[in-house]
């Protein structure tokens, strides 16, 4: 044994070997330590090699998937190994063979198929990028859902897309495997190296025309080199992976650069789009936005969300489709309520080809395509073009439906292994062949209690075990009586336990093999009819996606619909122009948090740029805590979720399509990376200013906060006027330098705008309304104060700040001077009088020394205490 493990672990060396032994899945030498390790599970030995131990470890098979998953999240690849043939086959071939076993799957991040190891709202994609000379492409399969996409994609490119996809997983030739480790762990993909041959773009030809079923790819679209040795890495590791077993693959659709909006995986986290800072999916603006009631339309959201189109015509029809739901209420609740019903036929299917499924699955397809059916019946025929097209996608499936009606029962069991799954009434020999073994089932309790008048023990039972199968068993007190003539000419002594006798007679005997034949022709049959349904269901299975495309694109629609009524949003005007003007504007995410809280209700703002040629920057000053990077977010938010296809956080709004969001905040940290955290700003800077074009929509939050005063300052400065010249961008500038104000006076697409504050007896007042024009000061000192600073450090602060101003104005003495003539703290008033009543218990306890105290004299203290009290 230990030499057939050793020669399939020398096919794997990178992966665990999950060794399948009867009901464990096994591992051995280091694989055992680093599973072990990893899973927290106990590390045994067994047997020697070379003189060692060898060190072993094992998962029971039933409960390997949460093994697999905590693998995987931590970076390991599984090669499960199973039995091919049954030890009783294996025995045949001779006394000490070994039974059969071969490698069925590799467990990787990207190839998840199974319920239990996926977010049902959330894509799984693997990647595979191929570079061939200045070409790129990136191809990307969901095996759980079998969308399958390519693009060209330098290598520049390269890194914001997978931003936007977030694949768990990306092939690249082995040679380069070095250059994508970091992007790797910056955005938490595994990155898995194949050989080059396997980026072949002829081989990959004929691997994805064998796929597909075709002669030619022209039907596709013309491909580059790149984009079919991308796409043709995907098939050899899905082939590699899945074992010869290749899943549904929907054909390939290309999509091209500039037909979304772009954003880079900076952005993505600033805005917290599909995560929250904090990694999860609550607090993030899909979260907060989703109103979907199907796993497909959850999951359609997310990469509308990822991916902001730039059609306008196509968010047009998105749009309207949006409208319509909006003004038909009853409508849309109908529409909500069937596709509550509607299960995930998508992995189902994918399931199912991978022979991976089970009679579940099957009762998905149909509930799935049955309430498609129903969806028909109550949608009407007028409806908007986006809403018509995916309702005639629904239809078209009674044949299939009927055959899965008739064929299974209502709920039918996860596994097909152990039967029971189809209908009563569906297959004539079934039906015979069930009746036989229930039959049989009957016949042994007749015999029961015939035996239990010929031996007149009451207390005799006929039971079943694995072991010994049925049996006889009366308790060990009538022994004797049993062993003996006549009872022993016909109860065949079995096994004696502590309390009881076991028996059988040839007639249990023979009736338990007719039971046995009947029950395993009954699963014989039901496997039968297993696989003539899944092929049913294959052959249809380009309808069928279809069918959930229109599903998750009606339930997308009702949702965002749902979500505009409910949340009181409105319709944006999208055009190809360059206007950016939204009244009465809102932030999703914070709005909600608020109302959460039950606090002060959320002030919307306005945002309206001058729709001139040149640059179009606000510049908004503001005290910390006033509301400035909640305003710059909302902007960026409501773009993109216009171009998401939504209705948008607003009373109004007039977008000229953005081709590129950025959004980026002055030195957020980055520990991990090991860059200073000025250097990250700068960096993220960098590729704002050499990438925004003219319809890029840009926010900048306190640029140049990481360094000195005056460097800062000049950063800021110079950023602000690189984007006006040269970016001539849409934008919005948040900063604490003041001195930038003065912009506005030169630069011609340059605005102030403040966020106005209330000073109330020395206190701030946040109003969270943005208005043209400068703010005044900082009131930092303000803010300090209410954040709960010492007051004599308040007050400090206070004093050094006047004289800092004073010399400022009056250009006389050096700031430095002034400060250091002032004594240190002199300005701090003496400690505000506490407000209570000086206690006399409060006046004795000051004039103990506890540490001289006794015990006794301790506890004496404090009955005085109480008294004084
Ligand atoms: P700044 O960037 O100026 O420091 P933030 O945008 O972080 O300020 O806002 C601080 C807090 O003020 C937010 O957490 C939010 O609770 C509240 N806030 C911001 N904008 C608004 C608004 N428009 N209406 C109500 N509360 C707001």
């Amino acid at each position: 044994m230990m030499a057939q493990f050793l020669e399939i672990k020398s096919e794997y060396p990178d992966a665990l070997l999950f060794y399948r032994m009867g009901d464990f899945y096994e591992m051995f030498f280091d694989d055992a330590v680093s599973a072990a390790e990893a899973l927290d599970i106990a590390l045994t030995k067994r047997g020697k090699h070379a003189g060692e131990d060898i060190p072993m470890c094992g998962v029971p098979h039933h409960a390997a998937e949460g093994y697999f998953l905590t693998l995987i999240r931590k970076g390991f690849r599984v090669a499960v190994c199973e039995q091919l043939e049954s030890p009783a086959e294996a025995k045949k071939r001779g006394y000490k063979a070994v039974v059969k076993r071969g490698v069925v799957r590799l467990v990787t991040p990207g190839t998840l198929t199974e319920d239990s190891l996926l977010n049902a709202r959330q894509h799984n994609y693997l990647a595979a990028y191929c570079g061939i000379r200045d070409q790129g492409a990136l191809a990307w399969v969901d095996i759980s859902t079998g969308a399958f996409h390519v693009m060209e994609a330098s290598r520049l490119r390269l890194s914001p897309e997978l931003a936007r996809l977030a694949p768990k997983e990306l092939l690249v030739i082995s040679e380069d495997e070095g250059d994508f480790l970091e992007l790797g762990s910056d955005l938490g993909v595994a990155i898995t190296p194949l050989a080059r041959s396997a980026f072949d773009s002829s081989a990959s030809e004929n691997r994805l025309k064998s796929l597909l079923n075709v002669s030619t790819l022209d039907a596709f679209g013309t491909f580059s080199r790149a984009e079919l040795g991308a796409m043709g890495a995907l098939v050899e590791y899905i082939d590699l992976t899945q074992k010869g077993k290749l899943p549904l693959l929907q054909t390939p659709v290309r999509e091209s650069a500039g037909g979304t909006m772009q954003i880079d995986a900076a952005t993505r986290r600033n805005l917290e789009i599909t995560h929250a800072m904090s990694g999860g999916r609550a607090g993030s603006l899909l979260a907060t936005v989703d109103r979907t009631v199907t796993a497909g339309g959850a999951r359609l959201l997310e990469k509308r969300l990822s991916s902001p189109s730039m059609d306008l015509n196509l968010l047009q029809a998105r749009h309207d489709a949006v409208s319509y739901l909006v003004e038909n209420l009853s409508l849309r609740e109908n529409l909500r309520d069937i596709l509550r019903a509607v299960p995930d036929m998508d992995r189902g299917l994918s399931r199912i080809a991978l022979e991976r499924g089970g009679p579940r699955d099957l009762a998905a397809i149909r509930n799935g395509l049955t309430q498609a059916e129903n969806l028909t019946q109550c949608l009407p025929q007028d409806m908007p073009g986006v809403l018509a097209e995916a309702t005639n996608a629904l239809p078209g499936h009674d044949e299939l439906i009927d055959l899965l009606d008739n064929a299974l029962i209502a709920e039918p069991p996860l596994l097909a292994r152990d039967g029971g799954f189809i209908a009563p009434g569906y297959d004539q020999d079934l039906d015979e062949a069930r009746t036989l073994r229930d039959e049989g089932r009957s016949v042994i309790a007749g015999l029961q209690a015939q035996y239990s008048e010929i031996t007149g023990i009451n207390a005799l039972k006929v039971k079943h075990n694995n072991v010994l199968g049925y049996f006889i068993e009366t308790p060990a007190t009538h022994a004797d009586k049993m062993l003996s003539a006549p009872l022993s000419e016909t109860f065949i002594h079995r096994q004696t336990t502590a309390n009881a006798v076991r028996f059988t007679t040839v007639a249990l005997s023979e009736l338990e093999t007719k039971i046995l034949n009947a029950g395993s022709n009954v699963l014989e049959i039901e496997k039968r009819l297993y696989s003539t349904l899944t092929s049913a269901i294959l052959d249809r299975s380009d309808a069928i996606y279809q069918t959930t495309r229109g599903l998750a694109e009606l339930d997308l629609a009702a949702g965002f619909a749902d979500l505009a009524c409910f949340e009181n949003w409105a319709r944006p005007t999208l055009t190809a122009g360059r206007e950016f003007d939204i009244t009465g504007g809102r932030h999703p995410v914070v709005e909600a948090a608020l109302r959460q809280q039950g606090d002060t209700p959320f002030i919307a703002n306005n945002c309206q740029f001058e729709a001139s040629d040149g640059a179009a920057i606000w510049l908004l000053t503001g005290p910390n805590m006033s509301g400035k990077s909640t305003f710059l977010r909302q902007n960026a938010l409501i773009a993109l979720l216009a171009q998401a296809g939504s209705f948008v956080p607003a009373t109004s709004a007039k977008l000229g399509l953005v081709s590129q969001l950025f959004s980026r905040v002055g030195a957020s940290d980055d520990l991990a990376r090991g860059r200073s955290t000025f250097m990250v700003e700068m960096v993220e800077t960098a590729a704002i200013l050499n990438q925004a074009d003219d319809r890029a929509f840009v926010i900048l939050d306190e640029i140049g906060r990481g360094t000195a005063t005056w460097d800062g300052l000049s950063i800021a400065w110079a950023t602000l006027e690189y984007l006006h010249e040269t970016n001539k961008c849409r934008a919005l500038f948040a900063t604490h330098y003041h001195e930038l104000t003065q912009l506005a006076d030169t630069l011609q697409g340059v605005d102030n705008a403040t966020v106005a504050v209330k000073e109330w007896e020395g206190d701030v007042i946040f109003l969270h309304e943005v208005h043209k024009g400068a703010a005044d000061r900082s009131y930092g000192v303000q803010v300090a104060r209410l954040a709960g600073l010492p007051s004599s450090v308040v007050e400090r602060a206070r004093v050094v700040l006047e004289q800092l101003e004073k010399s400022d104005r009056e250009g006389g003495n050096t700031p430095k001077a002034l400060i250091d003539d002032l004594p240190l703290f002199s300005a701090a008033p003496p400690p505000a009088p506490v407000a209570v009543k000086a206690s006399p218990a409060l006046e004795r306890l000051s004039d103990i020394e506890p540490d001289s105290l006794s015990p006794r004299e301790a506890l004496d203290l404090i009955y005085e205490l109480k008294k004084l009290n």
